[in-house]
């Protein structure tokens, strides 16, 4: 940074479940893919580390080269709108959020405490993914419950991802040739957790995950929308306790627990192509939950310009974008089949034909950059 050319990047990927590896790619040589058991986030950011400081593949020759660490937080509750430098105060406010994202902001904590034993001194920076979305109407972003408990626990919703969001709307309008301001965006993450939002004039009006990380579609492991009714007939009938459903809702749901496969679309879409009903059920329930939401954040924003797919799924699976825009071309969607089989694997650009009224697109998120910009930006002025 300034000059924000990447030295190196690199994926953790199925952490805590079997097949877990790494890859690193030194921009300009080869990536290296390491298949390694990995059990936590600790120990894979050892190999992040590692890799980086190794003779071959590495990028650096020693860690005092580092500026700064720039981490994605995924919860900052109400306090945090925008991105910090961290301290002990953010980091316990951080740890106060973690009721809030039970799933993230442990392993966020794990990251930053590594970073911190490994290169004290070194700076670091939090960018939240619930920060985005501070724009959101109180409409929007309240629950039809007792006004009471939005005021005594801060109950209400908050999104996530707002990082990607941010950036895969900016980017839309970039390839679009039109300002922000004058468009109406849809951007659908899709990746072990999904979200999707409307992004109306370059701002947040509405999200598709909310006071946490399970509303919504069906993810990985997480269930997305439940009638509440229904979980607290289940605690009831099974003696459950609120941390036990909990642990189902984010862990024991979505793909994985209605498919008994496996949380990883690549698994299911497997299992499919085999004829396997159940997981015929779940590409079902994805789509038609995608669909559902662009359509509601069409009528949210009255109209639509643009619909975007990002993250692992939305970049990478074309069965799950072409039956997403075959329901949307009520809306005035005219896709492109064969621009839609080419865009996988990081490429960027149009799965609609040209002249379709409402436009549909692949752009790969980059969280990353706009983590190292923010991170630039706090660490330049300080
Ligand atoms: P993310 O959280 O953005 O890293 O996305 C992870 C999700 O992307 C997992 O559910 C993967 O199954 C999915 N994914 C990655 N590559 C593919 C692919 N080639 N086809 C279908 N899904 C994929």
């Amino acid at each position: 940074m300034p000059q924000e050319k990447v030295a190196a990047k690199g994926l953790v990927e199925r952490i805590g479940i079997e097949g877990s590896r790494i890859k690193h790619t030194k921009t300009d040589s080869d990536t290296t893919v390491k298949d390694a058991n990995i059990p936590n986030h600790k120990v894979a950011l050892k190999y992040v580390v590692d890799l980086l400081l190794d003779g071959d593949a590495g990028v650096m020759k020693s860690l005092s080269e580092l500026g700064a660490a720039g981490h994605r937080v995924v919860h900052g509750g109400e306090k945090f709108a925008s991105s910090v430098v961290i301290d002990d105060d953010v980091i316990q406010a951080i740890d106060e959020c973690v009721p809030l994202a039970p799933l993230h902001n442990p392993a966020n904590l794990t990251g930053i405490k590594a970073m911190k034993e490994l290169l004290p001194d070194l700076p670091q920076v939090a960018v939240f993914d619930t920060a985005f979305h501070q724009t959101m109407p109180q409409k929007a972003y309240m629950y039809g419950l007792p006004y009471r408990y939005y005021t005594t626990y801060k109950g209400r919703r908050y999104g996530f991802h707002g990082t990607s969001h941010y950036y895969v709307a900016h980017r839309t309008a970039e390839l679009m040739g039109k300002p922000i301001e004058e468009l109406k965006i849809v951007t659908c993450h899709l990746g072990n957790g999904s979200s999707i939002t409307a992004v109306n004039g370059g701002v947040s009006v509405d999200t598709s995950l909310g006071f946490g990380t399970v509303p919504g579609i069906i993810m990985g492991t997480r269930s997305g929308d439940v009638d509440p009714t229904l979980l607290l007939h289940i605690m009831e009938q099974e003696g459950m306790s609120p941390a036990e459903m909990s642990h189902v809702l984010h862990k024991e749901s979505g793909f994985w627990g209605l498919s008994g496969i496996s949380s990883d679309l690549r698994d299911i879409e497997e299992a499919m192509e085999k004829g396997n009903e159940r997981a015929t059920l779940v590409m079902e329930m994805l789509v038609y939950g995608i669909a559902k939401f662009v359509g509601a954040y069409a009528a949210a924003m009255k109209g639509l310009d643009a619909v975007a797919f990002t993250a692992g799924i939305g970049e990478n699976s074309p069965i799950v974008r072409e039956k997403v825009c075959e329901y949307l071309s009520f809306l005035g969607l005219r896709f492109d089949r064969a621009k839609n089989e080419a865009l996988i694997r990081g490429k960027e650009g149009y799965i609609s034909i040209k002249d379709s009224p409402v436009k549909a697109l692949v752009v790969p998120t980059n969280e990353e950059l706009v983590i190292a910009r923010d991170t630039f930006e706090l660490i330049d002025n300080r």
